[in-house]
């Protein structure tokens, strides 16, 4: 079998194209969608974040603003910005920018922000509803999963479903979102590193959405432990779900983004590119060519749920700035 490769950036194209007529619509009514993004120091990983949300934000007409805040600010100063920014009658949408430096509990300034201004739909109260049915927002990779999961099988009622991670920010809220339909949910199975026979698990599974992010956790420890000076092995690189791992038809999300070598010289170093520098390479939990061969349908990494997790925040802030009213 060769699977079909289910296309998130057609899928995310879509989305935008209706977040474009809905902000246009909010805009003639006088109520422009405003997203905030706050970000306090500097971090260049943030920064291609940031760029990142203005351009996604300017193509579908949804104001960006960037409030930079110092690194030294205190953790009482920011969430006074935050309340301002939930009392604006400008901004309907506020989003946090990761990592917040060392002196500041991420947690507790997250929660400071309205649930009704909460484009990543990651407030307790945001999460809580998940548990009812949903509400007005939910987490956006979570709903990037199922929205791909769903155009490709759009009758899941009773298929064996098997998550593999369980973090806060993707694995449980997509086992909430399958949860949903009282009477055509899924049958779900949550895997995490300590499960004892993962491809027991897997290899049953109708539908297996992959979020460990194996590799890349591998690579970083080496890395760190390179650099302390510890005699380390190379790691293994390889995917985390193999062929081996998967039933015949089933239906592969892949949501992990693992940036990782493309491989490993002699010495045990990673193979340079023709700018002397390391070769890397983006890929998923999945071993795509392989698992292609026997899977139904398949996301590829990237060009997956990537673009489609851009498009739902920006849903997100629209519902959120329909919402407000
Ligand atoms: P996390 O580190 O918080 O959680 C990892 C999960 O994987 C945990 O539940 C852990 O128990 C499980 N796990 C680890 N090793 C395992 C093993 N050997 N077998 C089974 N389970 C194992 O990571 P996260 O924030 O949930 O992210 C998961 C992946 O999804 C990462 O690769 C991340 O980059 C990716 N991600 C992608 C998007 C996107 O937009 N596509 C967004 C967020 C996260």
């Amino acid at each position: 079998m060769s699977a079909k490769i289910i296309d998130g950036n057609a899928v995310a194209d879509e989305i935008k194209s209706r977040v474009t007529a809905d902000a246009a619509e909010l805009a003639n009514a006088g109520r422009k969608p405003h997203l905030t993004a706050v970000q306090v120091g500097e971090n260049p990983a943030s920064k291609i974040y940031t760029n990142m949300q203005a351009k996604a934000c300017e193509s579908v007409g949804i104001e960006y603003e960037l409030l930079n805040l110092p690194a030294e600010i205190s953790q009482d100063d920011l969430l006074g910005k935050i309340a301002e920014l939930n009392a604006s009658t400008e901004t309907t949408g506020i989003i946090l920018q990761m990592p917040l430096p060392a002196h500041m509990d991420a947690r507790r300034v997250q929660v400071a922000i309205s649930p009704a201004k909460d484009v990543e739909g990651m407030h307790p109260e945001n999460m809580g509803r998940l548990f009812y049915g949903g509400g007005t927002v939910s987490p956006c990779t979570p709903m990037a999963a199922v929205e791909l999961l769903k155009r490709t099988q759009p009758d899941l009622a009773g298929a064996e479903t098997v998550i593999v991670g369980h973090s806060e920010i993707v694995g449980k809220p997509i086992a909430m979102i399958l949860l949903q339909s009282p009477n055509a949910s899924p049958t779900v199975t949550v895997c995490h590193v300590a499960t004892k026979d993962l491809a027991a698990h897997t290899r049953r599974a109708d539908v297996l959405i992959v979020a460990a992010g194996v590799s890349q956790a591998r690579w970083s420890a080496y890395r760190r432990r390179k650099k302390a000076g510890e005699d380390v092995k190379t790691p293994d690189l390889s995917a985390l779900i193999s062929a081996e791992m998967i039933k015949p038809g089933a239906v592969v999300i892949d949501v992990a983004i693992n940036r990782i070598p493309k491989g490993f010289d002699d010495n045990g170093d990673p193979v340079k590119n023709d700018k002397g520098k390391n070769a890397m390479q983006t890929v998923g939990d999945v071993d795509f060519e392989a698992v292609s061969q026997i899977a139904s349908a398949i996301t590829p990494v990237p060009g997956g749920v990537g673009p489609v997790t851009v498009a739902m925040l920006l849903s997100n802030t629209v519902a959120c700035a329909k919402a407000i009213g």
